[in-house]
C-alpha cells in the first residue's frame, strides 16, 4: 500500500505545493508547528531517510538548500531542520522559519485560507 505521501506526490491527495522537481515533492504539513512549516519529501517512497539512495539522498538535500535559502528571504528567518518520521514511514525533511514560539510537538490551527496565503508566499 502507498504512502500518504505518495498519494500526495500521485496527486490522489491535495496539498499545499511549496516546490517540486523530478525527484522531490514539498508542501505545508498539515499540522504546522509554526507557520510555513513544510515537508520536503523524496519521490521515490522509502522508510528510512538514511536508506535513500546516494541519488535521491543529495537530490533531497539540495532541496533543502533551496527552499532554506528562499524561505529565509521571504521570511527573515533561519530555517530549523528536524528529521523523525515516527508517523509517515516515507523519508521526510521538516523545515520550518524558526521563532521562539516553536515547541516540538506544538501545533497551530490553521485555516484554509492562511495555508493558501502562506502557500502563495512560499511557493516557488
Ligand atoms: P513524522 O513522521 O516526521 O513524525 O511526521 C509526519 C508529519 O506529516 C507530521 O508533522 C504530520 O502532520 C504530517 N502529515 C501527516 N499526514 C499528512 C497529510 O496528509 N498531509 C500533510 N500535508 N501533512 C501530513
Amino acid at each position: 500500500m502507498s504512502s500518504i505521501f505518495s498519494k500526495i506526490i500521485a496527486g490522489e491527495i491535495p496539498s499545499y505545493k511549496i516546490y517540486e522537481d523530478d525527484k522531490v515533492l514539498a508542501f505545508l504539513d498539515i499540522n504546522p508547528e509554526v507557520k510555513g512549516h513544510t515537508l520536503v519529501v523524496p519521490k521515490v517512497e522509502v522508510d528510512k531517510i538514511y536508506d535513500l539512495s546516494e541519488e535521491d539522498w543529495v537530490a533531497l538535500w539540495a532541496a533543502v538548500k533551496k527552499i532554506s535559502a528562499h524561505m529565509e528571504e521571504i521570511t527573515g528567518r533561519r530555517t530549523l531542520y528536524k528529521v523523525i518520521g515516527t508517523d509517515v514511514p516515507h523519508a521526510h525533511v521538516h523545515l520550518m522559519p524558526y521563532d521562539e514560539t516553536w515547541e516540538h510537538g506544538k501545533t497551530l490551527s490553521l485555516t484554509e485560507d492562511e495555508f493558501n496565503a502562506i502557500r502563495e508566499k512560499l511557493a516557488m
